[in-house]
């Protein structure tokens, strides 16, 4: 991993390597997507807009970049690859292009980013178990009419735990709804093929991916992304201009979304970790992350005033997130001694999903987003040790004892 090695002081003067465990904000690049900006850079020029080996290189660079994203979401017939600055903005992208009168359907558990940008919304409260998610999803399309889209999370940015996407999309697609799969916290974790998935969108970010920051995915179904208004107005969206004001013929496909000089790294970068995750051994590095869970969480058991929060309930499969609920101690606070005292990186909050945070506390409170609705999460992926995990558990049980 790019910055592996870095070291924190500590207040005794010494020195720790700082373990990262915040994954599921940003996670560090691989050195894969560090290579891939040294070997572009000196070539770097401007995408589709020019000639001479600047710009063939870059454009030729940016479109291969397409490709390979097109291949590790596995893109059908019909498909396409937009890309966007992250998955806020693929979400977004994805809410204005929806034909009149969507319908959408979205469990009030979402990220914030897979929660407020969707139009005409029916939303549904966070499910007591998987079966629920689903039966919840298969009631509200049933009765619905027009075009409908069922947002739904890969998995949770809060407790990390895997959602029944498939067997979702399975019952709104039995009633004619499309399903966008927000793979935010998915992607960096488990392969996301959009037809296993059963998904007709899939969105995602690089930065959480391994790859620096500025480039994200929209990918899937074509036809309302071309029948739609281009996103942003502006060159490259636009195929041909007239004098008049409103003259235009916009471009079809990605470039339709796509307007102004294209995140030519962002995209190259991110589609160079596609490639690394594409031919690396997922299920070696699933089982090596589960190791690594069930270790955190063996030892967060036998820290005192820590309970790990869920949705569906501890033996849920989940990715490498874990977040915890410090009755009677600010999660804040907890964080920042961490970093200070022990060169530990975690994150403490409501982590953008405050419906959920707050059922998850049992506050009620909507105002109240201080420090009795604050969660500890705690996250990890790629590159974390064993070392990294039980330097947490030591930490965090001196910083939590009574
Ligand atoms: N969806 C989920 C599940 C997330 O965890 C996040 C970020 O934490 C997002 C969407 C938004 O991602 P970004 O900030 O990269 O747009």
């Amino acid at each position: 991993m790019v910055g592996g090695d870095l070291t924190a002081d500590l207040p005794d003067g010494s020195t720790v390597r700082f373990a990262h465990l915040d994954y599921a904000a940003s996670a560090p690049a691989v050195r894969a997507a560090a290579d891939a900006v040294t070997a572009l850079l000196p070539y770097a020029g401007s995408v589709h807009r020019g000639t001479g080996l600047r710009a063939q290189t870059s454009t030729l660079e940016y479109e291969r970049a397409r490709d390979l994203v097109a291949e590790f979401v596995g893109c059908r017939a019909g498909d396409e690859v937009v890309f966007t600055r992250n998955t806020t903005d693929a979400l977004n992208l994805l809410a204005r292009a929806l034909p009149a009168g969507t319908t959408t359907v979205v469990f009030e558990s979402e990220h914030h980013a897979n929660l407020l940008p969707w139009p005409g919304q029916v939303r549904l409260p966070v499910p007591s178990s998987p079966d629920a998610a689903v039966a919840a999803v298969a009631a509200a399309v049933r009765t619905l009419r027009g075009p409908v889209l069922v947002a739904v999370t890969g998995a949770s940015n809060v407790t990390g735990e895997v959602w029944p996407v498939r067997r979702i999309a399975d019952v709104a697609h039995a009633h004619g709804a499309r399903v966008l799969v927000d793979a935010a916290q998915l992607a960096p974790h488990s392969p996301i093929d959009l037809d296993e998935l059963g998904a007709d969108y899939l969105a995602f970010s690089g930065h959480k991916l391994y790859a620096p920051f500025g480039a994200g995915v929209l990918a899937g179904r074509a036809d309302w992304l071309d029948a739609a208004e281009p996103y942003l107005a502006g060159g490259g969206a636009s195929a041909a201009v007239g004098a008049e004001p409103g003259d235009v013929t916009w471009a079809t496909g990605p470039a339709r979304h796509e307007a102004g000089t294209p995140n030519l790294l962002g995209a190259v970068t991110l589609a160079a970790v596609c490639s690394v995750l594409l031919r690396a051994d997922r299920d070696a590095l699933h089982e090596r992350e589960q190791e690594l869970l069930a270790r955190l969480r063996d030892g967060l058991a036998s820290c005192p005033g820590v309970t790990e929060v869920s949705v569906f309930g501890p033996g849920h499969p989940r990715v490498g997130i874990v977040s915890l609920a410090l009755p009677g101690r600010d999660a804040a606070v907890v964080a920042a001694e961490l970093a200070d005292r022990h060169g530990i990186g975690v994150r403490a909050g409501q982590f953008c999903a405050h419906p959920l945070t707050r059922g998850l506390i049992g506050s009620a409170d909507v105002a109240d987003c201080g420090t009795a609705a604050s969660l500890l999460r705690i996250s990890f992926g790629l590159g974390t040790t064993d070392g990294d995990i039980d330097r947490l558990v030591l930490a965090l049980a001196g910083l939590t004892r009574p």
